[in-house]
């Protein structure tokens, strides 16, 4: 095992990317683990670890890992596609119609999204008539993207190329940027690549799940060295506002078992908080964002929610049970990896993506197959690693079993569903 100090860009201990505030406490520390999203090509590779500290800056409430591992090291092969869960699909159209109508699309009107993935919600703008572009790093997904008819940009999102966008098309009515923030190491010029493409008409959605949730139902396992940062109303306002943008309405959905929708425009001279910007705000507070004492409560709590499924996965494997996982996301690796089980005692992980499958989970090479493949090992138990969409796989899970099997997820607590 190495550890991969070489591709480690920033230290971040003390220095919040968000607001540049220098008092930050540490929230949750999970060691070194193998990077998440990357899924081995074959099952023997060298183990590269990296350290994984989350810490939250006192001053605006942004969580954010410690140590930065250059993009360019991590996204060189993305093997997430949206549109393989189909209720996240459905999200999609849902937010295209919903906003297609509320904001009255006229001709030339565009609507920009940054992180456009394989095109799963910009292909319902188009259905509508609606001009677009998207911006999809990862040369792959951009491809699939390109091929199904969706016009896609294969950069990183920043300023510099907000501003050649701007100088050639002008400014979009409509910028989505959903999962992505917490994506980028140089969140401020993130934010001043956004500002820079707002107009007067231009109305912006940010969904990303809430830091906040961390706290209420100990979803750490969506800390991954590809998550620089975590977001809050907080952050959030005050990134922007420093921008030149006004945070003005946050809405509660459910993606990713529960995100922030943060709609933003341009700052007005006059422009001062609504409520409901000034209410949500607050309650994170209340909450316990800039807490230390609720922090350390949640890490004990993880401690013993880790050693809780170790010794589950230990016994049942011991006992002679097969155990399988299913869904291959990153926070599976977060939780494989942070609680240390050893090779064999999962498995195999099946995922309904073809990207993923004939690959291997690090750091011990679980094999990643197709659901079919999963079933034929007629296992006793199956993890579900994708909690947000623990209720779809259930009930694919107990329609196509071929024996009797039971279903769990580990998180917010260890928990047979089904
Ligand atoms: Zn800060």
């Amino acid at each position: 095992m190495e550890t991969g100090n070489s591709y480690i860009v920033g230290r971040g201990k003390n220095f919040c990317r968000g607001c540049t505030g220098l008092d930050l406490f540490s929230a949750l520390d999970l060691g070194e683990l193998p990077i998440a999203n990357e899924l081995w090509p074959n099952e023997n590779q060298p183990i590269e670890l990296f350290p994984l500290h989350l810490r939250i800056c006192r001053s605006c409430g942004l969580g954010q890992v410690e140590d930065v591992v250059m993009p360019s090291r991590l996204f060189r092969d993305y093997r997430y596609l949206s549109s393989t869960s189909t209720s996240f699909l459905e999200h999609a159209r849902n937010f295209a119609e919903v906003v297609s109508k509320e904001m009255s699309f006229g001709p030339g009107d565009w609507v920009l999204e940054i992180a456009s993935n394989d095109g799963y919600l910009l292909q319902h703008f188009i259905k509508l008539g609606i001009d677009v572009l998207g911006v999809e790093p990862a040369e792959n997904v951009a491809q699939i993207a390109k091929l199904a008819g969706v016009p896609t940009v294969s950069e990183f999102f920043s300023l510099e190329l907000a501003q050649n966008l701007r100088a050639s098309r002008g400014t979009p009515k409509l910028i989505v940027a959903n999962n992505v923030m917490a994506h980028v190491p140089d969140i401020q010029n993130f934010v001043a690549g956004i500002a820079a493409l707002v107009g007067p008409e231009t109305r912006v959605s940010i969904e990303n799940p809430s830091l906040i949730n961390f706290i209420k139902q100990d979803q750490f396992d969506t800390i991954y060295h590809e998550h620089y940062s975590y977001l809050t109303a907080n952050s959030v306002d005050k990134i922007t506002k420093e921008a030149g943008l006004q945070l003005f309405k946050v809405e509660e959905i459910v993606t990713h078992g529960g995100s922030n929708r943060y709609w933003l425009r341009q700052r007005s001279r006059s422009s001062s908080n609504e409520q409901n910007v000034v209410e949500k705000i607050i309650q994170e507070v209340e909450d316990g964002l800039f807490d230390e004492s609720v922090w350390r409560q949640f890490d004990v709590r993880i401690q013993k929610l880790i050693l809780n499924f170790y010794n589950w996965v230990k016994s049942s494997y011991e006992a002679g049970q097969i155990i399988c996982g299913y869904g291959a996301p990153a926070k599976a690796s977060t939780l494989i990896n942070a609680s240390g089980i050893e090779k064999d005692w999962i498995k195999v992980i099946a995922d309904a993506s073809p990207e993923k499958q004939g690959r291997y989970m690090p750091s011990h090479g679980i094999p990643i197959v197709s659901p079919k493949a999963l079933f034929d090992i007629k296992p006793n138990d199956v993890i579900i690693f994708p909690w947000n969409i623990t209720k779809e796989l259930s009930e694919i899970i107990k329609s196509q079993a071929l024996a009797p099997t039971r279903v769990w997820t580990a998180i917010p607590k260890l928990e047979q569903v089904n």
